[in-house]
């Protein structure tokens, strides 16, 4: 399987930022066999960054959109004008959606049957909080989402799974090796299970304070097939190492 390394810009990133994207198009180029890297910066940059890469094997892609695909929805944006922008994946369902807007997985599904639709491939993300882990609810709570946030249709497209504990996220504690290893082979069951060829071969990424001083030894996870990285794809230096450590 291929391994994906993603970067979550959130809501970071002017026109100025655009050097970054340019050091990581230099940095990449056509790209190496096996790994794919992908930048998700804000909406408003998402055409000037494609324009960069375009050539290179970086991809890049949106963060979150609308069910629907136009309409009275001040706001929001389509996967159709994320597709129209050049975005090639859209994350879906991340923690800070799910806690500042209230999504639930029930609305996520819906967003994903739209990335579908719009031909673009959905990055769902699914996570425990510290509460959840302490009260031993971890894998309850992540193939919970799982299960309520992928559509059935799912079982012939492309998708990715991003499994990120709220509780490493933008906090600098990772994972162990250990804790991670255990979610991503629950994960990976679950979507074998219900969606068969698809389940087996969606990426499951990690994501969770990932940085050059531990991708390496993170990536080397079994049924770990990439990372969904915050804090440290905002720098092509950082974002570059971690791609490096992939191969
Ligand atoms: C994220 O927001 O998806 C993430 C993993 O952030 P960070 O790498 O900064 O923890």
């Amino acid at each position: 399987m291929r391994t994906l390394i993603a970067g979550n810009w959130k809501m970071n990133g002017l026109k100025a930022s655009l050097v970054e994207i340019q050091a990581m198009v230099d940095g990449i180029g056509e790209g190496k066999a096996e790994v794919d890297a992908l930048i998700c910066p804000p909406a408003t940059l998402i055409a000037a960054a494609v324009d960069l890469a375009s050539g290179s094997a970086l991809q890049i892609g949106g963060q979150n959109c609308h069910a629907g695909m136009s309409g009275a929805h001040t706001g929001d944006v389509s996967a159709a004008m994320l597709k129209d922008a050049g975005a090639s994946h859209i994350i879906l369902g991340h923690s800070e959606r799910r806690t500042d807007h209230g999504e639930l997985s029930a609305e996520i599904k819906d967003r994903v049957l739209a990335v579908f639709d719009a031909g673009l491939t959905p990055i769902v993300c699914i996570g425990e909080s510290l509460s959840d882990r302490e009260a031993g609810l971890t894998e309850k709570v992540v193939l919970g989402q799982l299960e309520a946030s992928l559509p059935r249709e799912a079982a012939d497209k492309s998708f990715v799974v991003a499994y990120e504990p709220i509780w490493a996220i933008g906090t600098g504690h990772t994972a162990t090796p250990d804790q991670i290893g255990e979610v991503h082979k629950a994960i990976r069951g679950a979507l074998a299970t219900r969606f068969g060829e698809a389940g087996k071969s969606a990426p499951i990424l990690y994501g969770g304070s990932m940085k050059p001083g531990n991708a390496a030894e993170i990536l080397a996870v079994e049924d770990v097939n990439g990372g969904l990285i915050g804090g440290a794809s905002l720098k092509a230096a950082d974002f570059l190492a971690i791609y490096e450590a992939a191969l």
